[in-house]
Order: structure tokens, then C-alpha cells, then sequence
């Protein structure tokens, strides 16, 4: 079988076990998801929802971002980790939005690298989840699955997404890595995979080896 086909074939059964998949960072408005991304680096999405409840209260706009206190800001946003760090990049680029952007998160790759803190990874899940634009949004997740089931034997991220991109149809991407991060939190995790409750093992090279990366 060729990866083109494996991948069809875990299209198959993801969209029947994981139908519902879907970011699962809370957000209201484009500019809300790209402050949680920016918030999740090293940190895990349920712990920056509960830091993005009260952060959003305080701060409503792209405006109220770009204008903020850093050291207000840092003081909410300390739980997620490199606070410092995320502060500094959460207002530049909050600023940069607005006086080269018309206060609108871009919608193409090239002006969403321009901003502090954004990388590819970043970049793919505003464009699919905001825009519907086609992109793969590699996480550990993705670099941990896609290496075990054997559609890439790579860890740089940025040469997975584009390993993937040849493999994987357009409209499938973005649904595509939300679904290996439902399946790498409920049986492919990263010490313990279940693999005897794995839905797509008969498609893995790995499935049942003994030494995981
Ligand atoms: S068979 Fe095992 S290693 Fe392969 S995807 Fe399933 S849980 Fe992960």
C-alpha cells in the first residue's frame, strides 16, 4: 500500500471515531486563537483555556492586547509558562496587527510568520481553523504518529509538513492533525500506546514494538 492510500484508509476510520475532532483551545474571534496558540507552547490546551477565561475578560480586542501593561499582562498569563517571553510577543505582534494588518489577523502564511512568536506551526492552525485554508499543523503529536504509523521517518516538523503535504489531500489536512491529537491523547500517548485498542493498527508500522519514540 502507498502512504497516499494508508492515509486514505485512516481518513476512513478517523472520521468515523473521531467525527467531532476540533481545536481545543477556547477562542471567540481570530485574534483569540492566535493569543492561545502563542499561550500553549510547552503548555497543555486546558491550562491556557483556564488562563484565556479570565485574559479575555480584561483584554476584548487586538487593541486592548496592543496597549497592554506588560507586566499586567505577564502577571495573568505566568501559569502557561515563558511568560515573559509570550508577553513580549502576544503585544508585538498585537501591535503589528494593527499598524500593518488594519487590525486583522493575516490570512497567508508569509504575513503570519512576520509576527512575533508565530511560527508554521502557528501559522497552519489560523489559516485552516480560521480561514479554511488548507494547512498541517505538526505538533508532538503529529511528529510522534506520523513517525510510528510509518508515513515519515523524520523529526524536523517543518520537513514533516511538507512530506505530509504530498500525501495528504487538502481538505483533509487540517481535520487531519486535529484528529492524530485526539488520538494521541485517547491510545497512541507518548509513553504507554494502546495499541491493542488502536482503531487504525492493522495501517501502523509500529504497532506493538517495544521501544516507542
Ligand atoms: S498501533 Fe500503536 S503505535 Fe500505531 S498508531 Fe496505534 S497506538 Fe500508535
Amino acid at each position: 500500500m502507498t502512504k497516499k492510500e494508508t492515509i486514505l484508509k485512516i481518513k476512513e476510520v478517523f472520521d468515523k471515531v473521531y467525527s467531532d475532532a476540533k481545536c481545543s483551545l477556547d477562542f471567540s474571534t481570530p485574534h483569540e486563537l492566535l493569543v492561545a496558540v502563542q499561550l500553549s507552547a510547552q503548555c497543555t490546551d486546558a491550562r491556557v483555556n483556564i488562563v484565556t477565561k479570565e485574559l479575555f475578560k480584561k483584554y476584548t480586542s487586538v487593541y486592548d492586547f496592543a496597549q497592554a501593561n506588560e507586566e499586567e499582562l505577564c502577571a495573568i498569563i505566568k501559569p502557561c509558562g515563558f511568560f515573559r517571553t509570550k508577553g513580549k510577543n502576544i503585544i508585538a505582534s498585537s501591535k503589528k496587527i494593527i499598524s500593518d494588518f488594519g487590525g486583522n489577523v493575516p490570512n497567508n502564511m508569509e504575513d503570519l510568520l512576520s509576527l512575533a512568536g508565530v511560527g508554521r506551526k502557528t501559522a497552519n492552525l489560523i489559516l485552516g481553523d480560521v480561514y479554511g485554508i488548507p494547512g498541517l499543523v505538526i505538533d508532538t503529536h503529529a511528529i510522534r504518529l506520523t513517525n510510528r504509523i510509518g508515513l515519515v521517518n523524520e523529526k524536523d516538523p517543518v520537513k514533516i509538513e511538507f512530506a505530509l503535504k504530498k500525501i495528504v489531500p487538502s481538505d483533509y489536512q487540517t481535520r487531519f492533525c486535529h484528529q492524530l491529537v485526539y488520538h494521541g491523547r485517547a491510545i497512541c500517548n507518548a509513553a504507554k500506546p494502546v495499541c491493542t485498542s488502536c482503531p487504525i493498527s492493522h495501517l501502523c508500522k509500529k504497532k506493538n514494538v517495544k521501544k516507542f519514540i
